[in-house]
């Protein structure tokens, strides 16, 4: 048998935005993909029209570019199999659902849902959960208990029905899996399930493996929570006679909660203090806001790292991973079985990471825009210096305002535990004196306002802690900041005096 090409998709539901968990499976599908020399496809699947969610999917495929994964083919780049939104391709799958009809592995169902709540209740009571299947499927209403003709003169008729999986009932279903190993699973736990709806679409498990076939998918590397679902993939294969040309499966290993307890769930939202989704999210019809990644602050090359490390190690103490390092690196035999616990301080670590060895250049075009929101004027220059004392101390990119904004605007108040702490009796007279020493300097770069200070607090016999704490409240408007005097150099000597002056006649004890 020839080795087919790797052929991977990503094939989320238009359901809302994209949780992270599902990011990191693109992630892993695209670093196999591109790894083998492979396509990467996106295919939206929206045949649960009850679940569609308008902007989702323009969501997904934003948040998809936002990190930098690029499809070969998919919804928005078109390709050799389009469409790839499967409520454009209804007429492809009802042949495959007639077909395993006409082999005897799927049928025809009538029961309204009303009836189906009813023997449900009725199930409940005795205590023992309905299944529609092996068990029961002898006494509903559907096409092995009514006559042909019956059936015939119902659907003619155009009663609404729904085309069910006629589960073997008594047989060990495998599923190879290159994470798990083998997976086998009894049929008689599985249930008959739709396979078409009464609304002329087919549900996921049909759409899912007839595309998977005819877009000649080779593997099929999804979240966990879908292995239950892999043995009926198992027997659609079968039934529809394509089991040769079956993908490989790979599930995933759960997301979990910084504490372990459980997954991480998009209704997490920013509960646990880091957001869920990749981009911020407007519910369209509450209209609540979910924050995302992007808008927090992080930088994407850090998401992408962080995200590969859910799951997966490359089995070597390195840990910041470029994509194409990534690439190099990934193999599904080192993505782990155990769920992975989402670390928030690791995260917060590799952003800091990523932001730290921008560029200080690169770091001003991610920042000017902020400039132009706040109406703040400054040259290049001036930023890049500013960008170039703050940034061994920013976590995130949303850090940078709130670490550097005393460098754009002068403090007008200042931050009363500093005062009280910092600012002594005789700081307004100490600080008034050191303010004509730096007016009175030719020239003033940060090692001369250094040794100007020092001569001055050695003649005033005072410690240069007492006489640089308030002069910090003074510039900065609080006791943080980087180094004095490269801050008051960068300031420039008519700043200095000027904020010092202000800070004398306005600090309030
Ligand atoms: N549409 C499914 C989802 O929303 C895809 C599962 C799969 O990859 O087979 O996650």
């Amino acid at each position: 048998m020839s080795e087919k090409k790797v052929r991977v998709r990503f094939a989320p539901s238009p359901t809302g935005p994209l949780h992270i968990g599902g990011v990191r499976t693109a992630l892993y599908n695209y670093l196999f993909a591109k790894k083998h020399g492979g396509d990467f496809i996106l295919r939206i699947e929206d045949t649960d029209q009850t679940r569609f969610v308008p902007g989702a999917e323009e969501y997904i495929v934003e948040a998809l570019a936002w990190v930098g994964l690029k499809f070969d083919e998919g919804v928005h780049v078109g390709g050799p199999h389009a469409p790839y939104r499967q409520s454009e391709r209804r007429i492809v799958y009802r042949q495959f659902a007639d077909r395993l009809i006409e082999n005897n592995h799927a049928y025809f169902a009538f029961d309204t849902p009303e009836e189906l709540e009813n023997i449900k209740k009725q199930h409940e009571a005795n205590k023992q959960p309905f299944q529609y299947g092996p068990a029961t499927r002898m006494q509903m209403k559907n096409s092995l208990t009514l006559s042909k003709d019956e059936v015939a003169q119902k659907i003619a008729a155009g009663e609404p029905y729904v085309i069910r999986i006629k589960i073997p009932e008594n047989e060990e279903i495998i599923v190879h899996d290159l994470i798990r190993g083998i997976v086998k699973v009894q049929s008689a736990l599985l249930d008959d399930k739709v396979l078409f709806k009464s609304d002329g679409l087919p549900t996921y498990h049909l759409a899912n493996v007839v595309d998977d076939f005819l877009m000649q998918i080779s593997h099929v590397i999804r979240g966990e929570e879908w292995l239950p679902s892999a043995p009926l993939h198992v027997l659609l294969y079968r039934y529809l006679g394509i089991e040769n040309d079956m993908p490989q499966f790979a599930h995933l290993p759960l997301l979990l909660k910084p504490d372990g307890n459980g997954k991480l769930s998009k209704r997490d939202g920013d509960r646990l203090g880091f957001p869920v989704f990749p981009l911020q999210w407007e519910d369209p019809s509450s209209k609540e806001i979910s924050s995302g990644y992007r808008e927090s602050g992080y930088i994407s090359e850090a998401v992408v790292n962080l995200l590969a490390f859910l799951g997966w190690n490359p089995g070597t103490e390195q840990e910041l991973f470029s994509m194409e390092e990534l690439i190099q690196s990934f193999s599904l035999e080192r993505v782990s079985k155990a769920g992975a616990k989402f670390d928030l301080e690791k995260a917060k670590w590799f952003n800091h990471q990523y932001l730290s060895k921008k560029s200080n250049a690169e770091l001003l075009e991610i920042f000017k825009p902020m400039f132009i929101i706040k109406g703040i004027c400054s040259t290049d220059d001036y930023i890049e210096c500013v960008i170039g004392l703050v940034k061994e101390r920013m976590i995130f990119i949303t850090d940078f305002w709130e670490k550097s904004s005393f460098f754009f605007i002068a403090p007008e108040s200042f931050d009363e535990k500093s005062v009280k702490d910092k600012w002594k009796d005789n700081s307004p007279a100490l600080l008034t004196e050191l303010a004509a020493v730096f007016a009175s300097m030719p020239e003033f770069t940060a090692e001369k306002a250094h040794d100007a200070a020092n001569i001055f607090v050695q003649e005033k016999q005072i410690g240069m802690g007492q006489a640089m704490n308030a002069l910090r409240v003074a510039i900065v408007g609080a006791a943080t900041g980087p180094d004095m005097f490269t801050m008051l150099a960068l300031l420039g000597k008519e700043e200095t005096v000027r904020r010092i002056d202000f800070a004398v006649k306005n600090v309030k004890k």
